[in-house]
């Protein structure tokens, strides 16, 4: 009689589960996230390479180079090929590389990450110019990362 009872409930009461993907829930706030990085403001300093406990980032330099043509924001002149390897499957989320980064530029994104079929890096590879971004100012970088 109990189980009975207990069909029954189920049987006309609503799915206690959403259908994901179909039904996606906001994220809660101070949700982690995927990881989100802006190329244009780095240093290329390394510190969240060198922080990272699972070695999950990588940021290559390369030898210097001549930019042909300079667009906007970009600096005329030698500069240096950069690449940044982040791993999202090495990353254990700690959001260490987010406290070092001087320039407030590696955030969360409290979103879902998207699924993938393979395990792949994500890489960034951008011109340093001569001269480096100027570093931001201490209340933009603390927006950025709350943001
Ligand atoms: S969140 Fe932690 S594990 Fe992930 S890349 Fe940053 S420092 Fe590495
Ligand atoms: S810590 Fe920030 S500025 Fe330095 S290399 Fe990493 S992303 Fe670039």
């Amino acid at each position: 009689m109990k189980m009975l009872s207990v069909v029954l409930r189920n049987l006309f009461s609503p799915p206690v589960t959403r259908k994901y993907p179909q039904e996606i829930r906001s994220p809660f706030p101070a949700t982690r996230g995927e990881i989100v990085f802006t190329v244009e403001e780095c240093m290329t300093c390394r510190r969240c390479e060198r922080t990272c406990p699972v070695g999950a980032i990588k940021v290559e330099i390369g030898p210097r180079l001549e930019v042909a043509s300079a667009g906007e924001g970009q600096t005329r002149g030698a500069g240096r090929l950069i690449k940044r390897r982040y791993d999202p499957y090495k990353c254990i989320y700690c959001g260490l590389c987010i406290e070092v980064c001087p320039q407030g530029i590696i955030v969360f994104q409290g979103t879902h990450t998207s699924p993938a079929t393979r395990k792949e890096e994500k890489v960034a590879v951008y011109t340093l110019g001569a001269r480096k971004p100027a570093a931001r100012p201490a209340e933009e970088k603390k927006e950025a990362a709350m943001n």
